[in-house]
């Protein structure tokens, strides 16, 4: 089974995600042996919920972030079970963009994955390096350390997708080369390997950062990749379920 996320970030309006949200689901029936995931905007998730409620079993939802707390004053935050009551199945935390403009650092991710995995939803974890750290072949040291830290309190690798995000490759159309990331892929699975045991061989490995059709199959060459976080190619239903076909060859 091959995992497509898809990443609308802040994009969109109320019509726009219904629409792309019924689009997707109609295009990915035909690809049925796989997973498709919709992060939209929060404020998105129950009009995206019904668009999805005639779908296939083969699509899923997600939010783009959850807190580490259970409920109560905390202003602006959405809980993990307020997430399953909307429909969700899935979270993504740790993502880029949520680290820098939010400044949610490592510890307070770990808290996210475990308050997330308590209830049961499954995290999809981001983590990746800067340009800077990349130029400085830093890659994996950055990766694994935030991998240890973020996963410190976690005890549920059934609950678990670890998404490579390099951070210099989201939105910049720069894809990393196999090169790049076969070796950074080998040490996430070691470290996975180390931390779980045979349980961590079983958790999913997603590439993101500027995939799109013609550089899918490419990146499914890589044998630890099982599939791909997807942001600006996700926003329209044929671009995002061609990455689907791609990935078939
Ligand atoms: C992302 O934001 O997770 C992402 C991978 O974005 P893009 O596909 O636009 O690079």
């Amino acid at each position: 089974m091959k995992y497509f996320m898809a990443n609308w970030k802040m994009n969109g309006d109320r019509s726009f995600w219904y629409n792309l949200a019924e689009q997707t689901a109609e295009q990915a029936k035909k690809f049925k042996a796989d997973r498709f995931v919709i992060f939209p905007p929060f404020v998105a998730l129950a009009d995206v919920e019904n668009a999805l409620f005639e779908a296939d079993k083969n699509m899923f939802l997600g939010a783009q972030d959850v807190s580490d707390e259970e409920s109560g004053a905390f202003t602006s935050q959405v809980s993990a079970d307020m997430l399953k009551g909307m429909g969700c199945s899935y979270v993504l935390v740790g993502h880029s963009e949520c680290r820098e403009y939010l400044g949610q650092p490592d510890e307070l991710l770990a808290l996210k994955v475990k308050a997330a995995q308590e209830k049961g939803l499954k995290v999809v974890l981001c983590i990746g390096e800067t340009l800077d750290e990349y130029e400085n072949k830093e890659s994996i040291q950055v990766v694994v350390s935030q991998l240890e830290k973020c996963l410190e309190v976690s005890k549920s690798p059934e609950l678990l997708a670890v998404a490579y995000e390099p951070v210099w490759a989201i939105g910049t159309g720069k894809v990393a080369t196999v090169e790049d990331i076969k070796p950074i892929f080998e040490s996430i699975k070691k470290t996975l390997l180390d931390k779980f045991g045979a349980k961590g061989d079983n958790v999913a490995l997603l590439y993101g950062g500027s995939v799109k059709a013609d550089n899918a199959t490419e990146i499914f060459s890589v044998d630890e990749i099982n599939g791909v976080l997807v942001g600006g190619a996700s926003l329209d239903a044929t671009s995002f379920v061609d990455i689907a076909r791609s990935a078939q060859f």
